[in-house]
């Protein structure tokens, strides 16, 4: 059977690579290609970036008032609301989701794309006193310029439009590269974009296999601005190649965030959360709770919840409903899941549940137990680095300070959750901890207005949130003299 086919997004065009080439992408819950896509090289982005530049001068898109972004966005957003299903079948599809979450993000992006585009005109410079009275001062926020957008596999759409909505607000064009695990709806939003009637070259999509597309896309001296999202090893390699050219980066990374349950927290509730934070998505989120940070007197009951808990979920096929967790989305995290574990077995750490230990996988497809383990070290690699995947470590504390000293022991920083039923404490350890999103008696929750990022390792910049819209633009200073007086003109004034 042929596979569907796609082609590049280039200055409104579809077109082929320049190379021809092209490569497979594969459904992770059947381990089978699925569908076809262009393998980009640097010749491909160069013309991307070209198209984008072209369309930042392009007076369709320069001279448009901000409020017929806005109108864009608008359309945008009601396409995509009107495309939710289909996309969301065809994400669960590349990257194994459940369909069921795919489906909430699918028209989460739509609500997302509306809020931005209500902001497109209402991004206001100021008037600045100056202490220079002959001056009248004002800002004005312009667009940065082109915007290079890098995203992983884990949620293509939802997080290219974190980028992508804020960025066409400001009045930005950009060029997204997608991973190349999941590069299908990176297209497919390319698709949708031109129906929505943006002018050619505003946004153009690119796909490729391994590095070499990201990296002409972070190296291209005509990009002014990188947003990546990604692993934090990967990330530090972006910034570095934008900064040759001075491009900022925004950089959201990877997390080792810890769910915080003091003794007086409502049980129930708390494993609720954690098995929110770290089954959900079968771990492959940035914000995973992976380390459980529980008091002494409530370990063992909270324990024997999420282990009963973690042996029922229904692992399987992501498009049936029935289904909790799906598989893992690309063979090489597969190994690193299973590596990572064996590696803290064999340093002594010990599998409360696990495959073989009360978890039987399914016998077809990419799949990884939910597992708890316990015994492990405050230093060890599973209870400092990042696995993305459903695996959870469990760190006991006697009081306060010390929860928050394993809390803040990594050098992440992207998310926490405090479960107490003490309205004092839950105050004063959300301003202890050091993570850029804290949830009190709750975990992965997430909103187009409230700013996302992280602390430390887990990144540079704040998605979302009408701040999102400032960091897509560059600040202009205008100074207007106002008497027509002649100054000296060898003394700064
Ligand atoms: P990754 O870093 O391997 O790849 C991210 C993107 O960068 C992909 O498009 C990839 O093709 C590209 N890339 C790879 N090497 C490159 C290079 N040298 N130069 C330029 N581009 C390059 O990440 P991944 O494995 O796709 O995604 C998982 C990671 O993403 C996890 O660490 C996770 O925590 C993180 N993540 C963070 C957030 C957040 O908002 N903080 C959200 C989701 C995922």
């Amino acid at each position: 059977m042929s596979l569907p086919e796609y082609r590049l997004f280039i200055g409104g065009e579809w077109v082929d690579a320049v190379s021809g080439a092209t490569f497979e992408t594969v459904d992770p819950a059947t381990g089978a290609p699925w569908a076809r896509v262009p393998e980009a090289a640097e010749a491909d982005v160069d013309a991307a970036v070209r198209a984008a530049r072209a369309a930042l001068a392009d007076p369709a898109w320069a001279d448009l008032a901000p409020a017929g972004r806005g109108r864009l966005l608008h359309r945008l957003a009601d396409i995509l609301r009107r495309d939710a299903e289909e996309l969301a079948v065809l994400e669960s599809t590349d990257n194994g989701k459940l369909l069921r979450e795919t489906r909430a993000q699918c028209l989460a992006i739509a609500d997302h794309t509306d809020y931005f585009a209500g902001a497109a005109d209402k991004i206001e410079g100021s008037v600045i006193p100056s202490g220079k009275p002959n001056f009248l001062v004002y800002t004005q926020h312009v667009p940065i310029g082109v915007v290079g957008m890098l995203l992983p596999w884990n949620s293509p759409l939802f997080l290219t439009m974190f980028k992508l909505a804020p960025a066409l607000a400001a009045g930005c064009t950009v060029v997204i590269k997608p991973s190349e695990a999941t590069p299908v709806t990176a297209l497919e939003l390319g698709r949708r974009i031109a129906e929505a009637g943006f002018p050619a070259g505003v946004a153009n999509v690119v796909t490729g296999s391994g590095p070499a597309p990201g990296q002409a896309l972070t190296a291209h001296t005509c990009v002014d601005k990188i947003s990546f999202t990604g692993s934090t090893r990967t990330g530090i390699a972006v910034a570095k190649s934008a900064l040759d050219h001075l491009a900022p980066t925004d950089l959201e990374l990877g997390g080792k965030s810890a769910n915080i349950v003091f003794a007086d927290a409502d049980l129930e509730a708390a494993a609720n959360g954690v098995v929110a934070g770290i089954f959900a998505a079968t771990g492959q989120t940035c914000i995973a709770g992976s380390r459980l940070v529980v008091h002494e007197d409530v370990r063992k009951p909270l324990l024997e919840r999420l282990v009963a808990r973690a042996r029922t979920i229904k692992l399987g096929d992501p498009k049936d409903p029935a289904t909790e967790m799906g598989p893992i989305a690309t063979e090489a995290q597969h190994a690193k899941i299973a590596a990572m574990v064996g590696e803290a077995v064999d340093g002594g750490a010990r599998v409360l549940v696990g495959a073989g230990q009360g978890v039987t996988l399914p016998e077809q497809g990419r799949f990884a137990a939910p597992t708890i383990l316990v015994d492990v070290a405050p230093e060890a690699t599973i209870a400092q680095e990042e696995v993305f995947g459903p695996v959870l470590v469990v760190q006991p504390f006697g009081d306060e300070d010390e929860a928050v000293a394993l809390a803040n022991g990594t050098a992440y920083g992207l998310a926490a959750g405090l479960w107490t039923s003490d309205v004092r404490r839950a105050h004063r350890v959300a301003a202890r901890v050091r993570a850029g999103t804290v949830w009190v008696n709750s975990y992965r929750v997430l909103s187009y207005a409230v700013p996302f990022g992280g602390f430390g390792l887990s990144g540079i910049g704040r998605e979302n949130g009408f701040e999102a819209i400032r960091s897509f633009t560059e600040t202009k200073s205008i100074w207007v003299e106002l008497t027509g007086a002649t100054r000296d003109p060898f003394v700064l004034g």
